[in-house]
Order: C-alpha cells, then structure tokens, then sequence
C-alpha cells in the first residue's frame, strides 16, 4: 500500500481576526466543503440522555466553555455564581460541571450530601489552582511562623484553589474571595490581622491590594514555594502587608503592556477592559479592571459602534463579540490561546457522561473528603458573607 499525500485544502481553517475584519474576534465565514467540527450526532445524542434524565440533571457551563459544551448548559456563569446555582437546586440528584476541577470541588462543598457532582472530563485542572499544593502551603505557613508574623497573617485564597487550600484557609481564620469581592475580602482580613497571605494568584492580589486599597506596591512580596523561605527573609516578611503567593493564570498572565499599546495604535478610539488577573502592568495600561461578570455587563452597556479590546479568556471574547454585532470587539492579543484544561470538556466528553448516568453509572465523580469538606465550606462561607449582590470569580 503506497501513502498519498491529501491534497492541500485551498482555504486556511484558523483565519480567526483575518479577512473582512482584521480586529475583529467574531471569526470569518469558511466557505467551500469542510467537515463537520465534530460528529453532529453527538449534539441528537446529549440533547436525548439530558432529556432522558430530566431534572434529575442539572448542567452547568461555565464562561469560558466551548460553544459545543455551552449550548447544553442550564445555567452558565463564573465559578462563584455556578456554585451557587448548584446548591440553589437540590432536586437535581446529578450536578455535570463544565468547568475544571477546582469549581467541581466547590459545588460538591456547597451541595447536599445527597448531590453527586460530575466533571465530563478529569483531566480539566487549573494551572493557577495547581500552583499552591497543600504541602507547600503548610511549609510556607511554618516559615511565616518562625518570621513571627502567622499569628497576624490572614490567610484569603482566589476562589481557582483546591478544595484543601480553602480548607487550610479556613482552618487558619481566612476567606475565599473572587475577583470582584477580593478588595472585600482583603479588607476585612486586615480588619483581623496585620498581613495577607493571599493565595494563589499574585496578580489579583497584587492589582486588588494597590489599585482598590492603596496599599504601596513595596509592601507587595512574592513568596516562591520553590524557593528557600519563600525566596524572602523574615525582615521582609515582617515589613510586609501582602505576602503574594507565586501562582498566575497562564491565560491572563499572557497579556503584556505592549499588547495595550499595540492594539491602541491599531484601532482608534479603543477602550481596554481586562480581568484582574492580568499582570499589573497590563492592569495599569488598560482602561477598566473587572471581574468575568463585570466585563459582561460592561460590553452590554457600551454605546453601539464602540470600540474595545478584551484581555480575557478567548471562548468568552468570541461570544461576547458575537453578541454585540453593534459594537467592534476585539480580543486584546491574537497570540494569547483559549485555556487548555477548559477546552478539554468538550462534546465526547459531554455525551459520556450525561449518557453514563442515563444507565445509572457515575462516571468522573468529585467528592471532597468531609475533613477538608467542613473547613474549605468555612471559609466559602466566609466569602458568601461577603459577596457582593453580582460576586464573580473567573
Ligand atoms: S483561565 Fe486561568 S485561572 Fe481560569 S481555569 Fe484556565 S488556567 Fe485556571
């Protein structure tokens, strides 16, 4: 058998931002005969099994899931707000979260026992979440403790934790927060202690801690885990208000200043709105800061004919710019690619999970261990108590 070379397709299939719209995210037509982006009986095979289970099943999308995914979920939204939904809805026996591990685990914390919260696909983590193991934070608060400074340091973790990083955090009087309450959560630490230890996104609590409190950025430290005594001395630590733990989003902490500066000179007129956890040269640079449920609701607002570039993740920008046909949306940096563990729920996926549990069997289920369970439940509930009436996470 002799191998032939497929002839080469004439049309480019990633023309995303090129041809009739060169700013633009909303993508271009591919005319011309290509095949289906996925076996379009998948879509007639989820809608059956979710009809199937009924009310049994409750679907959760999250933002920055793939259309294909999205289009199934019952209610969709940052991880702050599906966690809520979810316990909002104890008649549903099953919980399916599209969304990556760190938000299954919440919404198994904060539903009945009786609830069994799936996730399509196991392998959708969070770089960020993984970031801050539970050794190393333990390790860190053991070098805290020998500066001096743990007993005036409340420990506030980003909702995009483990389960045990919220469960260490409530164990030691701290709080969850999210991206629109972080400012909230740090002041009522500091209302309770001298210092934060605000894991485990650096940005978030750096841009939160300077732009929303005024605290200067050289009482800001970055704590390395990989680093002997966090890479600080315990004289820094002690000067210090923000001990940052060294962890970032590897979607958002792919945006630059220069992307800022570039795509001003691109589009006139273009206002700039990013999520908080950019890196805070970005967040300067830029025109609004805001939360997932922030950038939504400012894109809503916005005159028609507008111009704005979002450094957020892609799945959203693309929708979000689909839905403002009025308005020029585009994405901050065409370089800057959607977040892998999140693509990684996708419709195969979908399809096997809601079609397991039409048969009964509990595919990929995720269940916090009840010791890490009431101490990570703490301290979401410590955040409930301080979310704003719109609390958003990423
Ligand atoms: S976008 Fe960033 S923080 Fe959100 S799930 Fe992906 S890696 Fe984690």
């Amino acid at each position: 058998m002799t191998f032939t070379e497929p002839a080469a397709t004439p049309l480019a299939l990633l023309l995303l931002g090129r041809g009739a719209d060169p700013d633009s995210e909303r993508g271009v037509d591919c005319p011309g005969e290509l095949p289906p982006a996925s076996d379009p009986e998948l879509v007639a095979r989820a809608s059956a099994a979710k009809a199937t289970l009924g009310d049994r099943v409750f679907v959760l999308g999250h933002h920055y899931q793939r259309d294909e995914v999205i289009q199934f979920a019952d209610v969709t939204g940052d991880s702050f707000k599906l966690a809520r939904d979810a316990a909002a809805r104890p008649q549903s026996e099953y919980i399916v979260f599209c969304g990556v591990h760190f938000m299954a685990e919440s919404a198994d914390i904060l539903t009945a026992p009786s609830q069994q919260v799936v996730l399509p696909d196991l392998a959708a983590g969070c770089s960020m979440a993984d970031m801050a193991g539970y050794q190393q934070v333990v390790e860190a608060w053991d070098v805290l403790t020998d500066a001096g400074v743990a007993a005036t340091t409340i420990p506030i973790t980003y909702m995009n934790s483990s389960a045990a990083i919220k469960g260490f955090t409530g164990e030691h009087g701290g709080a969850v927060c999210t991206s629109s309450n972080a400012g909230r959560a740090l002041r009522w630490a500091l209302e309770r202690g001298e210092k934060v230890l605000f894991l485990p996104d650096q940005h978030l609590g750096r841009n939160t801690a300077v732009l929303e409190l005024g605290i200067p950025l050289d009482k800001c430290v970055v704590f390395d885990p990989h680093r002997p005594g966090g890479g600080l001395t315990p004289e820094q630590l002690r000067d210090a208000t923000m001990i940052l733990w060294r962890g970032h989003c590897s979607v958002h902490g792919r945006f630059s200043a220069q992307n800022v500066a570039d795509v001003r000179a691109r589009i006139p007129g273009v206002n700039i709105l990013v999520h908080p956890e950019c890196r805070h040269e970005v967040v300067l640079a830029a025109d609004l800061v805001g939360s997932t449920e922030f950038i939504i609701k400012t894109l809503d607002a916005a005159e028609p004919g507008s111009s704005w570039a979002v450094g957020t993740e892609l799945n959203l920008v693309r929708r979000l710019a689909a839905a403002h046909p009025d308005k020029r949306v585009a994405f901050l940096e065409k370089t800057v690619c959607y977040c892998s563990t999140m693509n990684r729920i996708d419709l195969p996926h979908l399809v096997h999970a809601l079609e397991s549990l039409v048969r009964g069997d509990v595919v990929n289920r995720i269940s916090v261990e009840p010791g890490i369970a009431t101490n990570a439940r703490l301290a979401l509930e410590r955040m409930l108590a301080l979310a704003q009436p719109v609390a958003a996470s990423d």
